[in-house]
């Protein structure tokens, strides 16, 4: 198996070193570097014998630089009130954005599942861009590591938030959470998976999710944004293949298989649809949904004049879906002055640069 170790847990890791006629002893020691210790690349980890650790590199895996599977840092941004952003550089010369976002007691990371996106919501730095490929399951965990690093601090809560759609790459999204749940000691509760919504994968998730993962206690929050599917094909162009009421019964469907709760993230854009009406609607579209409404007010990218919602817009919104027992809460913006909307820092990054990013 010629893939980088990170990601891998204790079993694979010593059955791994078994192969290349080493003890599993080898894969257990590898465990606690990869980790434990956060080694960044097969130099670092000195207690394995120099003249292995000179074979295996003189063969690299498949899809990193390194037997261990880190990415580099190119660029870092942090905000006044601490939150982090990192611009890392993929093995092929790509780079994506993760965040560290401290809050009292909590550190949470917003990871990428894929090199942009094709989903191309309009409101979303990221999809302008379109998609270059999918994140492998070391990418994903090298960004919780590279944060814990670079904040001294362990994370607490992950969020696939970042840039991509990770019902789109599922199955690395997945042996993600299982590492970082058995190998970094999180807690499947304290992550997140957010999607806007691929026809046909959300049962599909659910079922998956409770194979690979044994059962399915991540949160998943759907990206609905609009009450009604006229405007939300407006906003999300791909909508047009995925009818909202089929979306919502998807979202039954994967209730009823792992009998959690889904979130529904919901993005004000100023006169848009962050009006009482929409409200209302709203109430009405999601009634009888154990679900939980979360209000993100938009943040600004330079390629489209979408308006952010003014303050009394916001909370008119939450009060009419309060006062209509719909359970919701308002997104605070953090790091807004460091670069504003996830994906800006590489898009601004990407235009900086004198030619394409895929130099590899
Ligand atoms: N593709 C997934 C996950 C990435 S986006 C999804 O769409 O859910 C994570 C969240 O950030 C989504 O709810 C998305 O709609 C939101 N988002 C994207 N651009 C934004 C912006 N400019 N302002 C506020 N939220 C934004």
């Amino acid at each position: 198996m010629s893939v980088p170790l990170l990601g891998l847990g204790r079993p694979a890791l010593e059955d791994w070193a078994e192969a290349q006629g080493q003890s599993a002893f080898r894969g257990r020691q590898l465990h606690d570097w990869l980790y434990a210790k956060g080694a960044r690349s097969l130099d670092q980890v000195t207690v394995l014998p120099k003249a292995w650790r000179q074979q295996l590199q003189a063969v690299p895996p498949a899809g990193a630089n390194d037997w261990i599977g880190r990415s580099r840092e190119v660029q870092r941004s942090v905000a006044r009130d601490g939150t982090t952003k990192l611009l890392l550089a993929t093995h092929d010369g790509h780079t994506i954005e993760t965040v560290g976002i401290p809050a009292e007691g909590r550190l949470t990371v917003c990871v990428s599942s894929q090199v942009g996106c094709p989903m191309a919501c309009r409101f979303c730095a990221t999809g302008k861009g379109g998609l270059q490929r999918s994140l492998a399951v070391h990418e994903i965990v090298d960004q919780v590591l590279s944060v814990r690093e670079v904040m001294d601090q362990r994370p607490s809560h992950v969020v696939f938030m970042g840039m991509g759609e990770p019902l789109l790459n599922s199955e690395a999204v997945l042996a993600a959470i299982d590492c970082l749940c058995t190998d970094l000691g999180m807690a499947q509760r304290q992550i997140t998976v957010s999607t806007v919504g691929v026809p046909k994968t959300l049962p599909t998730l659910a079922e998956r999710s409770l194979e690979r993962l044994g059962r399915a206690q991540y949160t998943l929050a759907v990206s609905l944004h609009a009450p009604d599917q006229r405007l939300r094909e407006e906003l999300i162009p791909t909508s047009h293949a995925y009818p909202i009421e089929a979306l919502l019964d998807d979202c039954r469907h994967y209730v009823a298989i792992t009998g959690r709760r889904v979130s529904f993230e919901y993005i004000l854009l100023g006169g848009l649809n962050d009006q009482p009406r929409h409200a209302e609607a709203l109430a009405r579209l999601i009634r009888g949904f154990q679900s939980h409404v979360n209000l993100i007010p938009y943040n600004p990218i330079v390629e489209e004049d979408f308006q952010r919602p003014t303050p009394a817009a916001v909370e008119a919104f939450r009060r009419a879906l309060q006062e209509r027992h719909v359970a919701v809460s308002v997104r605070a913006s953090r790091g807004l002055d460091a670069d504003a909307a996830c994906g800006q820092l590489r898009r601004r990054h990407l235009e900086q640069m004198p030619a394409s990013p895929s130099h590899g």
